[in-house]
């Protein structure tokens, strides 16, 4: 079995011969920046470099895939968000937005996928499929249509549409999701195994558990149900309430943050229907803890089901290389 036949067996519940050891979140660190002489800002719009860096998380880590891009805006830069490309250890972020005073003129970009760094992304694809040939996960990240919604008409705006103007978050929303669905097969197309989807803003700290289930939930199926391959749905904090709905999204597999306290527990409600990724804390152990803190945090998620373990959520840049390998090491030990 090689890495990526148990890396897809596992996201889909099959059996393997141990548990995979990936990031289905952000990858990068500043050490493997100053290796690799491959660092943000840069590493966002040069495909070269993006390359370089996702594939030095394999190669130096021992991360068991690889996964690019490096942040949650390169489909909303696309669409006419303007975006501050961050530093050597802040990501990008959304600073303006094309749509705050209404849905009436949503336009889909004409050649969507010619638009920003779309192309850059697709051409890394292509690049790290061609250097690592066929046996290695290679795992792509997008925004989800919820966050990319909000970016598009400013989170202010979303949230108020959310209680005050249903009809325009649903259109929003809806627009969001085709465009979504439209990138996403071509990631596929690209050389990508696999879409990783981190949605934050579809978290129950900045939308009811209601509307998740009323209104999200049959955008995010049909966003999943419209790409060719298989996915995993992150949104960040306790999503505890949520975590049902979550697996009625058509997604293979969930991933989660160390803020769900109860794994195990975790695993029973969502058993049969989706596969769990998680939940090494990134801030409190990969990026502040040592070690020992990391294997004892990797085994305890192991021992509760996991099935894949993975940092909860984006690795801190200034996380250290040993501390993400300690993961795997953690991980041949108790396979052993
Ligand atoms: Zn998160």
């Amino acid at each position: 079995m090689n890495m990526k036949e148990r890396f897809i067996k596992a996201l889909k519940g099959e059996e393997v011969d141990k548990v995979p050891v990936v990031s289905v979140t952000q990858t990068a660190i500043v050490e493997l920046m100053d290796k690799t002489g491959a660092a943000w800002p840069e590493a966002h719009s040069d495909a070269q470099k993006m390359a370089d860096l996702a594939m030095a998380s394999y190669t130096e880590c021992g991360l068991e895939g690889v996964r690019a891009p490096y942040c949650l805006t390169v489909l909303a830069e696309a669409m006419g968000c303007t975006v501050n490309m961050g530093t050597k250890n802040r990501q990008p972020s959304v600073t303006d937005h094309p749509y705050p005073k209404g849905v009436e003129n949503l336009q889909m970009p004409e050649n969507l996928l010619a638009q920003g760094r779309i192309p850059v992304v697709l051409e890394a694809m292509k690049i790290i499929r061609a250097k690592l040939g066929d046996d290695v996960p290679l795992i792509a990240g997008m925004e989800g249509p919820v966050t990319l919604a909000s970016d598009l008409a400013s989170v202010k705006k979303f949230m108020k549409w959310s209680i005050k103007d249903q009809e325009a978050f649903q259109t929003i929303l809806d627009f969001s999701c085709d465009a979504c669905i439209q990138y996403a097969n071509a990631l596929v197309e690209a050389g990508a195994d696999v879409i990783s989807v981190p949605d934050p803003v579809a978290s129950p700290d900045l939308l009811a558990p209601e509307t998740f289930g009323t209104i999200l939930k049959p955008v995010l199926q049909r966003f999943a149900d419209g790409v060719n391959a298989p996915m995993i749905l992150h949104v960040c904090g306790d999503v505890s309430p949520i975590l049902e709905m979550m697996a009625d999204c058509h997604f293979a597999s969930i991933s989660i943050e160390e803020k769900v306290k109860d794994l195990a527990a975790a695993k029973t409600k969502v058993a049969g229907k989706v596969t769990i990724c998680g939940n090494v804390s990134s801030p409190f152990t990969l990026l502040s803890g040592d070690e020992a803190k990391v294997k004892a945090d990797s085994k305890k998620a192991l021992e509760n089901g996991v099935d894949v373990l993975a940092p909860g959520c984006g690795i801190a840049p200034d996380t250290k290389c040993s501390n993400i390998r300690a993961m795997v090491t953690a991980r041949d030990e108790f396979s052993a």
